[in-house]
């Protein structure tokens, strides 16, 4: 049986995980803290385009698609999908047509598949919105959406106040707390009893994406059928239920099927001495103040870019990747990673290493590093993943070719 290490626990390195486990592999997940999902409007970003499989073929040559092939896309994302499902948390959506949803900064974002109560809110449907506001909650300020998406061309008829019961009060609420609140079942038909006398005429009520975390959809369906109205969630800015509850269906997965999670611990290097020929031994975990071996057969880093630590940015201007110090693509002036806005180009974000198509890391002769070591998600070189809008796809097809290719 092969042992497969993943190094990360963020999208990438979770769905790896699960790819592997299925196909029989041995598989230990090693991560030093949560991925970026928190931070994540749960949704999966193939490319902001209207027709992102149309699109895909005009990216260049070295861009991690073209790298993966349309193929494995679309099986990565048939398997993401068929997860979600079994954990009854149903994703929507095609590769040929995006749909548009509001954000909590009341701007429209294109993306390709989205779970229930984000689909919900297909602004394509053309129905009237209201959005629902709750006091207290600092995350989801809906009179600056419906000013805001008004530019956008989305009309917003009016945005009504909801009371919450016991809303956390020593403190700012997070969309966490209201998250599990609304998990209870006693607390729901309260606040459903408050709620109807203050919706009559409203068809479509869009708010903060909290309901529920481990029983979004049981949670969303009483709510519409109580109130005979249609609800859709916008996603809050983080941290992003929706995304967690992507990361918790994962972890739980991954656990049923046998992955060993070690979570908490950094990788610092890989094993010298003992590897044969240009193969990896095995990696160095490294947690509080001492150091242990870890041998394995093949290494997948999915430990992501300069945020959750995969790569690092150096005083000496250059950017180190964390595990194996592969060589870093990046703009050799420091005072050009950065653009001039948050909404200009970064060019930190597409920093990474280069792959080939098998995703095995390349060294400056452009050759594998070593024949057992593969590498994917937003480690990964090659792509502006915020611009272009295609963080989730690069690690859906990039995780489910790296593991296919490891495993042979
Ligand atoms: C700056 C930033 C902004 C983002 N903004 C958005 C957004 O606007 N919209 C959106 O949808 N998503 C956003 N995300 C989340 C995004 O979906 C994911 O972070 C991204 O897709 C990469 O996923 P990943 O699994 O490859 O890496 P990550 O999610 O970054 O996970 C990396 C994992 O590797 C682990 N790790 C790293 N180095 C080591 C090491 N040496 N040893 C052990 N473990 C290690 C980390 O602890 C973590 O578990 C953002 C992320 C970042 C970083």
């Amino acid at each position: 049986m092969t042992h497969i290490i993943i190094v990360g626990g963020g999208l990438t390195g979770l769905f790896a995980s699960i790819v592997a486990a299925d196909r029989g592999a041995k598989v230990t997940t090693v991560f030093k803290g949560r991925g970026g999902l928190s931070l994540s409007h749960g949704c999966i970003d193939v490319l902001d385009r209207s027709s992102p499989s149309r699109s895909i073929t005009l990216l260049p040559d070295h861009h991690p698609y073209q790298l993966t092939g349309k193929a494995n896309l679309k099986d990565a994302i048939s398997k993401f999908r068929d997860l979600m499902l079994h954990a009854e948390y149903p994703f929507s959506g095609k590769l040929s047509k995006s749909m548009s949803f509001l954000t909590a900064l009341g701007s429209v974002k294109r993306t390709s598949f989205t779970p229930p109560g984000i689909a919900r809110g297909d602004l394509n449907s053309g129905k009237s919105i209201v959005l629902g506001h709750f006091s207290g909650f600092r995350d989801f300020y809906p009179w600056m959406i419906q000013k805001r998406s008004t530019k956008a061309g989305v009309r917003i008829a009016k945005v009504i106040d909801l009371p919450l019961l016991e809303p956390p009060d020593r403190r700012d609420a997070y969309s966490t707390d209201y998250a599990l609140l609304f998990e209870d079942s006693e607390w729901r038909e309260e606040i459903i009893r408050m709620w109807r006398p203050l919706l009559p005429g409203v068809r479509r009520l869009g708010l903060p994406a909290v309901l529920g975390v481990r029983n979004h959809c049981e949670i969303h369906e009483e709510i519409e059928d109580s109130l005979g109205i249609e609800i859709f969630e916008i996603p809050t800015l983080p941290p992003s239920v929706p995304g967690l509850r992507i990361e918790r269906i994962l972890l739980r997965q991954a656990q049923a099927l046998g992955v060993k999670i070690i979570e908490g611990v950094g990788v610092i290097g890989r094993i010298d001495g003992r590897s044969r020929g240009k193969r990896v031994a095995g990696v160095v975990l490294h947690s509080t103040g001492r150091t242990i071996q870890l041998d394995a057969d093949v290494v997948l880093l999915a430990t992501g870019g300069m945020l959750n630590g995969g790569l690092v940015a150096q005083q000496d201007h250059r950017i180190r990747e964390s595990v194996f110090d592969l060589p870093v693509l990046h703009p050799a002036n420091r005072s050009d990673w950065v653009g001039l806005s948050l909404f200009h180009r970064q060019a930190y974000a597409s920093a990474g290493i280069f792959v080939n198509s098998r995703m095995q890391p390349l060294g400056l002769d452009e050759k594998p590093m070593f024949k057992n070591l593969y590498a994917a998600g937003g480690l990964l070189a090659g792509s502006d993943r915020s611009l272009e809008g295609s963080r989730q796809g690069i690690d859906l097809a990039t995780a489910y070719c790296a593991v296919n290719e490891a495993l042979g």
